[in-house]
C-alpha cells in the first residue's frame, strides 16, 4: 500500500535540529525519519521504519544465505553469565545495570556472546549437532561516553549479531570465511565505499578479527592502507609497548676525529662504558638498531637525534634533514651519512635500551632528555617498519612509551610503499573468538571418540541502525537525502500538483498501476499544499525518482525527475510503468 503524504505521520522541518553536527543526521531529523528522545536514544518514524526494514532485510537475507538461523534473545539479562566471563565488571560504565524488585542485578545487553553460548550448552551435547550458526537483529544498549551523530552512535541501537559454534579450528575458520563473504555481499548492497581492515580484538578477546569500515570523513576510526591492498585500523597496528628495559651506566663520550668509522666507535664506546646487563657484547648488527645521538649545535644547545644504523640509513638521513638546524644541515649532505660524521660532533647520551616484544623494535631512549624529539626506527622480520616517536608525546622521561602515532607517508609494514591514512565508520566486525566464552561458561560437546571438547566460537556484528546513518551521510546534497533505490523508503515519489480534481484522479490511477507491478510508492496526495512545498519535501525525503503529475496531463504527459542528477524529462502517461520498472 502506498504511503500517502495526506495521512503519513510526518512533519518535515525547515530548521536544522540544534544538536546535530553531521549533514545526514540533520536531514534524517528534518525529513522525518527519526526523532530524538534523549542523547543517543531515537524514535523511528514511518519513513525511518521503511528504510530500517530495507537494511534489515538485506542483512537477514545474507545471513540466511549462509545457513544462519534467526533467533531473538531478550535485551534484559541476568548478571550471572556476565560475571562468569568477567564482563559485568570489564564493561565498566558502558554497561546499563539495573535491579529488579527483589534486588537482583540485571543488565541491558551490550552484546550477547554469553547468552548464545549458554543456550547452545542448554540444548546441544554432541559434535553431531555442530556446526551451528545463529543470528538475531535486536536492540543493544551501551552507555556510550559520547553518543554522536544521531543514530551513528546510539546508546540504544540495533545490531545484527551472529555466533558460530564448531568443534575445531578448521570449522571456525570456515564459519568465519562464510561470514566474511556474507558481509562483503551486505556492504556491497549498502552501496557505500568500504574497506576491510585488520582490527583490534579489544574487549572480546580472541585472535583473528576484521572490521568493515565505511570510508567517510565523519568516521571515528582511522585506518591505514598501502598499495598492496593491506589495510588496518590504526588501533590494530602494534606500536612499541612499555618495554622491559636495561638501564646502562653513565654517559659515554666519543672523542671526535673526522675519519673515525663511527659505527665501530659507537659500538666500542658502548662496550666500554655501557656494558650490557646480560654480559654479551654490543654489536652493530643486533643491538644498535638505533641510538640516540645528541647533536651539539654551534650555540651549545643539544638536540637528541636518532640515527638508524645499517639498513635504516636512508630513511634517517632524510628525517635528519628536517630536524637539524639549517646551519648544520648544510654540513650533513646525505652522502656524508655513510660515515656518520654526525657522531664525531655528537654525544652519545646515557640510554635506556629497550626492545619491544610485539614489534621487534629495539631502541635506546635517553630518559634525561627533557625536550626535543627522537625517532625510534626498528625492523620487523621483513626488515620494514618505521615509527616516529616524539619525546613528551610518545614517551616520557622515565622511558615509558605511550602509543606511537602512525602518520601519512610512514613506511608500510608490508614493505609496499607508504601508508595512506583515512577515516572510516565501523559498520561491521567479525571475530574468531575461539574457546574463551565456551571455556568460561562450560560449553563442551562429545567428539567422535566420546571425549569432551570445548566448542570454539565466532562472533559477527553489523550495526543496523548505524548503517542507516552511514548510508544517509553518504547519499545527500544541500537540499536533502538521496537514497539508493534498494534502501529508499519507496521506489518512486508521485507528486500530484494543482487544484484540478482530474489530476488527482489520474495520479491515483498511476499509483495503482505502479503498485500492481510491485513498485513501492510514496504518494503526495495532499490537496491544500502548494507545489513548491511538495517539491521541497520530495527533495528533502530523497526517494530517488520523483514523478510529477500536473498540468502536462492535458497533453498526456507527466514529468519524471531523477533526484540525484536533477535531470527531468516528459514521459507519456501510458509509458510510465514501463519507464520506471
Ligand atoms: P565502536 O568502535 O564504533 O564503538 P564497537 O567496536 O564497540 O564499535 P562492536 O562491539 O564491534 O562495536 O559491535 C558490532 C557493531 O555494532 C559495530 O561494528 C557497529 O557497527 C555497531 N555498533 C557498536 N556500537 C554502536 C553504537 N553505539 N551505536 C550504533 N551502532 C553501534
Ligand atoms: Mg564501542
Ligand atoms: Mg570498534
Ligand atoms: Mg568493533
Amino acid at each position: 500500500m502506498a504511503l500517502r503524504m495526506s495521512t503519513l505521520f510526518l512533519r518535515t522541518l525547515r530548521e536544522d535540529p540544534a544538536d546535530a553536527e553531521l549533514p545526514g543526521h540533520k536531514l534524517l531529523v528534518r525529513a522525518g525519519y527519526v526523532r530524538r528522545v534523549a542523547p543517543g536514544v531515537y524514535t523511528w518514524l514511518p519513513l525511518g521504519m521503511k528504510v530500517l526494514g530495507k537494511v534489515e532485510a538485506i542483512v537477514r537475507e545474507e545471513m540466511e544465505r549462509i545457513g544462519s538461523q534467526e533467533v531473538k534473545f531478550p535485551a534484559l539479562l541476568p548478571r550471572e553469565p556476565y560475571d562468569a566471563t568477567g564482563r559485568w565488571s570489564e564493561y565498566g560504565d558502558l554497561l546499563f545495570r539495573l535491579q529488579d524488585r527483589k534486588g537482583a542485578d540485571m543488565l541491558l545487553g551490550p552484546t550477547h556472546e554469553e547468552m548464545f553460548c549458554l543456550t547452545v550448552k542448554d540444548l546441544y551435547s554432541s559434535y553431531k549437532d555442530l556446526p551451528l550458526a545463529l543470528f538475531q537483529i535486536q536492540n543493544k544498549y551501551r552507555d556510550e561516553a559520547r553518543p554522536r551523530a544521531g543514530i551513528l552512535r546510539g546508546r540504544e541501537f540495533i545490531m545484527k549479531d551472529s555466533y558460530s559454534f564448531d568443534v575445531n579450528e578448521a570449522g571456525l575458520q570456515k564459519a568465519y570465511d562464510a561470514h566474511r563473504e556474507a558481509y562483503i555481499r551486505i556492504f556491497d548492497r549498502f552501496g557505500f565505499e568500504y574497506v576491510i581492515v585488520k582490527a583490534d580484538s579489544g574487549a572480546m578477546g580472541g585472535s583473528a578479527s576484521e572490521e568493515f569500515l565505511a570510508v567517510s570523513p565523519h568516521g571515528e576510526d582511522t585506518f591505514v592502507r598501502d598499495d598492496s591492498g593491506y589495510a588496518a585500523n590504526v588501533e590494530a597496528i602494534e606500536v612499541p609497548q612499555a618495554p622491559e628495559v636495561e638501564v646502562t651506566a653513565g654517559p659515554a663520550h666519543v672523542e671526535p676525529t673526522p675519519d673515525t668509522p663511527t659505527i665501530e666507535t659507537l659500538v666500542a664506546a658502548l662496550n666500554k662504558d655501557h656494558p650490557r646487563a646480560d654480559g654479551r657484547e654490543w654489536t652493530a648488527a643486533d643491538s644498535l638498531k638505533n641510538v640516540i645521538v645528541m647533536l651539539v649545535h654551534p650555540d651549545g644547545t643539544r638536540e637528541p637525534l636518532a640515527i638508524g644504523l645499517p639498513g635504516d640509513r636512508e630513511v634517517d638521513a632524510k628525517r635528519l634533514e628536517v630536524k637539524v638546524a639549517p646551519a648544520e644541515v648544510e654540513a650533513f649532505e646525505e652522502k656524508d651519512f655513510a660515515s656518520y660524521p654526525m657522531l664525531a660532533k655528537g654525544y652519545i647520551g646515557p640510554g635506556v635500551l629497550g626492545e619491544s616484544k610485539s614489534s621487534h623494535i629495539k631502541y635506546l631512549l635517553d630518559p634525561s632528555v627533557a625536550v626535543g624529539s627522537a625517532w625510534v626506527t626498528g625492523a620487523d622480520e621483513h626488515g620494514h617498519h618505521v615509527i616516529d616517536l616524539v619525546h613528551g608525546r610518545d614517551f616520557t622521561a622515565d622511558g615509558t612509551i605511550q602509543a606511537a602515532e602512525i602518520r601519512e607517508g610512514d613506511a608500510s609494514p608490508t614493505g609496499h610503499g607508504t601508508l595512506k591514512l583515512a577515516r572510516g565508520i565501523e559498520m561491521g566486525h567479525i571475530f574468531q573468538l575461539g574457546t574463551k566464552y565456551a571455556e568460561a561458561l562450560g560449553l563442551k560437546v562429545l567428539d567422535e571418540n566420546g571425549k569432551l571438547v570445548t566448542v570454539t566460537m565466532g562472533s559477527y556484528g553489523v550495526g543496523v541502525t548505524r548503517a542507516v546513518g552511514a548510508i544517509a551521510e553518504d547519499n545527500l546534497d544541500d537540499i536533502g537525502l538521496i537514497w539508493p533505490r534498494n534502501i529508499a523508503p519507496a521506489d518512486i515519489h508521485v507528486v500530484a500538483t494543482g487544484k484540478d480534481e482530474e489530476v488527482f484522479v489520474k495520479a491515483e490511477e498511476i499509483v495503482r498501476s505502479l503498485e500492481a507491478t510491485g513498485i513501492e510508492v510514496l504518494f503526495d496526495d495532499r490537496r491544500k499544499v502548494s507545489p513548491g512545498v511538495k517539491f521541497k519535501d520530495a527533495e528533502l525525503i530523497g526517494v530517488p525518482t520523483i514523478l510529477v503529475v500536473g498540468r502536462g496531463l492535458a497533453d498526456g504527459k507527466v514529468e519524471l525527475k531523477d533526484r540525484r542528477s536533477g535531470e527531468r524529462r516528459e514521459v507519456p502517461v501510458d509509458d510510465i510503468v514501463a519507464e520506471v520498472t
